[in-house]
């Protein structure tokens, strides 16, 4: 069993890392940014809670592994598990075998953005460490439950069976995590019908029914579903043709403006993308911050209102991410648009729950709401340590047999 995992998302330009030791207390974090770039630096390495901030200009993604971890020299990790966004249709994490290597290659039309980034991540590490077990932990898998019926978008079947065009929904590991560790809460781990809202930059919503995924809020891509920072979620699809008639707009303008100049920033008129600074600008009377601000929550509770009907029975609600775990307010907007499903909210509990911490905000009538700070680091190591055992005892039971039989 690995000692300590090193957790590992790569982005095109960035890399946040961080190492898990076994007691999953103390942990050691770190980001590379501006990879490729004289600016490039890492920041926030702690060792014994000590900041770093080191300049490595034009450092690429091995180098600045490299770099990240000789801080970490008393800390070698025993096994690294990769954030992987797309993972096509894999069900679980999965030893990063070269055939797997080649699945997440092969998912790259399905998220550009990520998982050639991913796939340089993967590299650096294998040269680095090429006697350590790897893992890939999709955001994707955990959806893989969802029925038919709600993966399948109503276009021309050969999309689907030819070209994969279905529903995927990410932040997997997040809901994954959080419905867990809420329904273990609330008395009833992995049983019956919850609602989790992520609510970070990037926002999803998802549908869990004993354990498993059985609908989610984004879709082909994270484009899809609730109002985050930059993206719009859900729009009329002939926005596209609408915008290329009237404004001659191409599509790489659209899909620029749909997932970097939209959201809170757009609805804000470029004001933020963060719902903090919106929530200040509102309160001094800011007109763009409220009405993004009222967009975010109405869209988020119509969203919750509709994936309920995946669920045969509803018995909560997670909140997490960092407004669904920070923003007492948000959470109560959101809850208002909601009364007809007998949610009630403990106003008093909801504004006192203490910033990082769990804890039950309803009124103990109708459905249980809850926060739950999401740990997708935690999660990540968790299962790239299944994922190492289960490899291991396979090939212990193999080399057992194989001696019965000599
Ligand atoms: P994440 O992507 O999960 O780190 O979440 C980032 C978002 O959380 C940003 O929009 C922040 O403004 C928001 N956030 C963090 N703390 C608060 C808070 N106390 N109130 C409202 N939003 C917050």
């Amino acid at each position: 069993m690995p000692k300590s995992v090193l957790v590992i998302n790569c982005g095109s330009s960035s890399i946040k890392f961080a190492l898990l030791l076994e007691d999953q207390e103390f942990r050691i974090h770190g980001l590379a940014e501006n990879l490729g770039t004289p600016e490039a630096r890492i920041k926030g390495v702690t060792v014994g809670n000590e900041p770093v901030d080191i300049r490595i200009p034009n450092a690429d993604h091995k180098e600045a592994l490299e770099v990240g971890l000789e801080r970490l020299a008393n800390y070698k990790p025993d096994a690294i598990g990769h954030r992987i966004v797309h993972g096509g249709t894999l069900t679980k994490a999965e030893l990063l075998t070269d055939d797997i290597i080649e699945k997440i290659r092969a998912a790259t039309p399905l998220a550009p953005l990520h998982n050639p980034a991913h796939l340089v991540g993967i590299e650096a590490t294998k040269r680095l460490f090429p006697d350590l077990p790897q893992v890939a932990v999709f955001d994707t898998a955990f959806h893989q439950t969802m029925p038919e019926h709600a993966f399948r978008y109503a276009l021309p079947k050969f999309l689907y069976t030819e070209h994969n065009v279905r529903r995927y929904g990410f932040h997997g590991t997040s809901h994954a995590y959080v419905s867990e560790r809420g329904s273990e809460l609330a008395g009833s781990f992995k049983q019956g019908g919850w609602l989790t809202a992520h609510l970070g930059n990037g926002s999803s919503t998802c549908a869990i029914w004993n354990g498993q995924s059985v609908d989610t809020s984004m879709g082909l891509t994270p484009l899809e579903g609730i109002v985050m920072g930059t993206r719009s979620g859900d729009v009329d699809p002939s926005l596209h043709s609408f915008l290329a008639a009237n404004l001659g707009w191409d599509l790489y303008k659209i899909d620029k403006m749909l997932n970097k100049e939209s959201g809170l920033l757009g609805l804000s008129d470029n004001l933020s993308n963060d719902m903090r600074t919106l929530i200040e600008a509102s309160e001094q009377g800011n007109e763009d911050a409220t009405i993004a601000i009222e967009v975010f929550c109405y869209r988020l509770a119509k969203s919750l209102a509709a994936l309920s009907c995946g669920l045969p029975r509803l018995d909560g609600l997670f909140f997490t991410g960092g407004i669904g775990e920070n923003s007492a307010y948000i959470r109560e907007k959101t809850m208002a648009y909601l009364p007809h499903f007998g949610f009630k909210l403990n106003k008093e509990q909801n504004d006192n729950l203490k910033r990082g911490t769990e804890g039950r905000i309803d009124a103990g009538t109708g459905p249980q709401i809850w926060v739950v700070p999401t740990d997708e680091e935690g999660r990540i190591a968790q299962e790239t340590e299944h994922v190492v055992n289960e490899v291991s005892q396979a090939a212990a039971k193999k080399f057992e047999t194989n001696v019965a039989m000599a």
